[in-house]
C-alpha cells in the first residue's frame, strides 16, 4: 500500500538490523536535507527478536 504522489520524491531505503547487519526491510523516506537516519525497531528474523534497525543504502 504505498502512495506515490509525482510532486513528491521518495528515497528508497534499506533498513538494516544494527545486530547481525540483516538487511530485513525495504522502505523508503521523504528527501530532506536535514533528515536524521531513520532507526525504526523491527522484528530481526535472525535474530528471532525486535532489534533496533538502522537505514542504509
Ligand atoms: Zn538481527
Amino acid at each position: 500500500m504505498v502512495r506515490r504522489t509525482s510532486a513528491e520524491r521518495r528515497i528508497p531505503i534499506v533498513l538494516a538490523c544494527t545486530v547481525c547487519k540483516a538487511r530485513n526491510y525495504k522502505t523508503s523516506r521523504s528527501r530532506q536535507p536535514n533528515a536524521k537516519a531513520v532507526t525504526l525497531k523491527k522484528y530481526c528474523a535472525t535474530c528471532g527478536a525486535h532489534t533496533l534497525h538502522l537505514e542504509t543504502q
